[in-house]
């Protein structure tokens, strides 16, 4: 069996940490959220009533030169505001921490969208791999056009591709 490593350093404040695993070159870290209860994202109301749980496996950065998987154990809710439309619904973690449909970490997130506008394209799929930092190009491109397309806004002048009028 590995050694155990402080379960501080692997989750932030707000989770607690199950159990933390060395398996080969991977860590295995299972957090849960501390919070007894979760908001409805439709009425607001919080709920302790706790339906079920299931787990999501976000992808994370690597851990010192070991790659980390994350088992988060997410749990589900009853909503018990009588005129509230939504039943059950399933906590969230904060959109600083892990997305409602993300498929890894914001911090990952963070760390692909910078060397996506740095380097873009095949050089970051290179460069990543030798950082243990797991992306492909998918997931390359989804990232950065996500958090491009939030900045929309401020656009002011938009660049158009003769090239691509003629391609039709
Ligand atoms: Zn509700």
């Amino acid at each position: 069996m590995g050694r155990r490593l402080p379960r501080a350093s692997v989750a932030s404040f707000s989770f607690a940490v199950e159990a933390v695993k060395i398996v080969g070159e991977c860590v295995e870290v299972r957090p849960r959220s501390r919070n007894l209860s979760a908001a409805c994202p439709d009425c607001g109301r919080s709920s302790r009533r706790f339906q079920s749980r299931y787990e999501r496996r976000p992808a994370d950065l690597p851990f010192g030169s070991r790659r980390v998987e994350l088992t988060v154990v997410t749990r589900r809710f009853w909503c018990e505001a009588v005129l509230c439309g939504r039943h059950i619904f399933c906590e969230r973690f904060g959109d600083n921490v892990l997305a409602r449909y993300g498929r890894g970490t914001q911090r990952l997130e963070t760390i692909v969208h910078h060397l996506g506008q740095a380097l873009g394209g095949r050089p970051v799929a290179a460069f990543a791999d030798r950082l243990m930092v797991p992306v492909n190009n998918d997931t390359l491109l989804r990232v950065v056009r996500r958090r491009t397309d939030d900045r929309n806004e401020d656009l002011k002048v938009i660049g158009i591709d003769d090239f691509a009028f003629r391609r039709g």
